[in-house]
């Protein structure tokens, strides 16, 4: 990694988060003569929403058919165990189950297999009560889907690789530079940052939580904004990790874009529970009671966040009460797996914020979103599957990069 950014590029990408670190490797496979280099504030790569997933690669089941998440989520995961093997990255196949517990379910289930089967998940079926016996000896339900494309994967490790990838075919990482504002001129984009500034021919915004930030600051409109929403996660204890093999997930509330609280068996092991999805006071929220005043202020300022919460205040509640007792995060989970007892949990050090763009009428913007002001790519909304879609992703950000240069 390099200390001080340069004060001219070819390509400026600003994020190191998994999504920015894949597109600057694809631009840099595509153009091998062109200097792209990757501002990252922190420290570190991955330190934000890539650093702080669930881990799971997702094979495609939720999305809308036709959507760039159902077509990069499918192309993305392919690709991503292709990667994982090459570069030795332990990434497992471990399955996994979704659960209807109830009769209500079964058109949400019914529909996510059709989903499912559109966008070409690999393997997916509709499995009856024994069968889901079988696959997840502890979990109970009227009906499941079983997709064995289904697995998991130390994001931060993949970024790692691919953030190697990119140094040695000559790409430059500068980690600890903060970006303030882009400009566009006729023919660069001019980049400030805290060391100063960088002329750039053009510029790629993968910033995560602060992308609405970063894209007003080059002229785009506020629409949409992110508001951030904190996953917590609790974890099975050693002795009883038994009760899942592979992953446990609900039919998922179809108004909204998380997939519900699931159990999921990472690749050390460990289970985890969760993520909830609390409206979180910074964007970096990492510890429950963090507030940054200025996040908070336009978080709830936003038009779009009061017209979403009058939409969802029950779920609100809900998130609340399972984010603050375990009684009530272990009651939900135990709809799919009965056995399972407050006494079997931990708290988890584990915590990840989600970037969620709402727009102004209230809604929550589900699909992937690439937007352009001048010279600049802005990445506007890259919530999950964004990890396990990401070098599908970089694709398409890189084919935007080369219609603006
Ligand atoms: C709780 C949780 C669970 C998830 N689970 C999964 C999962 O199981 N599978 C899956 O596929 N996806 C999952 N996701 C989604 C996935 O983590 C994200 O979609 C993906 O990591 C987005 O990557 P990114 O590079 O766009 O953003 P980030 O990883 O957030 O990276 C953005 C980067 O930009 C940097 N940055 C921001 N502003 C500036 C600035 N002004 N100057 C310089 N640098 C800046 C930040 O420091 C950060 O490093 C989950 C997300 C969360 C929060």
């Amino acid at each position: 990694m390099t200390t001080a950014p340069p004060s001219s590029c070819d390509i400026c990408v600003v994020g190191g988060g998994i999504v920015g670190i894949a597109t600057a490797r694809e631009l840099k496979r595509r153009h091998p003569h062109v200097d792209v280099v990757v501002l990252e504030r922190e420290d570190g790569l991955a330190a934000h929403q890539s650093g702080h997933s669930s881990g799971v690669i997702h094979a495609g089941i939720y999305y809308a058919p036709g959507s760039l998440k159902a077509r990069l989520c499918v192309a993305g995961a392919r690709r991503l165990y292709a990667y994982c093997e090459e570069r030795g990255i332990d990434a497992r196949r471990t399955g996994k189950v979704i659960v209807a517990t109830h009769e209500t379910e079964l058109p949400r289930l019914a529909e996510l297999e059709r989903r499912g089967l559109a966008n070409g998940v690999p393997g997916l079926r509709r499995i009856d009560p024994d069968e889901l016996r079988e696959i997840e000896p502890h979990a109970r339900g009227i009906a499941a889907l079983h997709s064995p494309a289904t697995g998991v994967v130390d994001f931060r490790a993949v970024t790692g690789a691919l953030a190697a990838d990119f140094e040695s075919a000559g790409g430059r990482v500068v980690t600890g530079c903060a970006v303030d504002a882009l400009a566009s001129g006729a023919g660069s984009v001019a980049i400030s940052h805290s060391f100063g500034r960088t002329e750039a021919g053009s510029a790629v915004l993968c910033a995560g939580p602060w992308a609405d930030r970063l894209a007003v600051t080059a002229g785009a409109d506020p629409d949409p904004w992110i508001v951030p929403f904190r996953g917590s996660y609790l974890r099975l204890r050693p002795g009883r990790a038994g009760l899942v093999r592979g992953s446990i997930y609900p039919v998922p509330d179809p108004d909204l874009p998380f997939l519900g609280m699931h159990l999921t068996r990472d690749p050390h092991g460990n289970v985890l529970l969760g993520p909830t999805a609390l409206l979180a006071g910074a964007r970096d929220a990492y510890r429950l009671r963090r507030v940054v005043p200025r996040d908070l202020a336009e978080s709830l300022l936003w038009p779009g966040t009061r017209r979403m919460m009058r939409g969802f205040w029950r779920t609100g509640l809900a998130e609340l009460r399972h984010a603050v007792s375990m009684r009530s995060f272990v009651a939900e989970c135990r709809r799919y797996v009965p056995e399972l007892r407050r006494e079997d949990v931990e708290r988890s050090a584990h915590a990840g914020v989600r970037a969620q763009a709402i727009a102004r009428d209230g809604s929550l913007v589900d699909d992937f979103s690439i937007s352009v002001t001048g010279r600049a790519v802005h990445v506007r909304n890259a919530p999950s599957p964004a990890a396990t879609s990401a070098l599908a992703l970089a694709g398409v950000i890189a084919d935007r990069v080369e219609s603006v240069s």
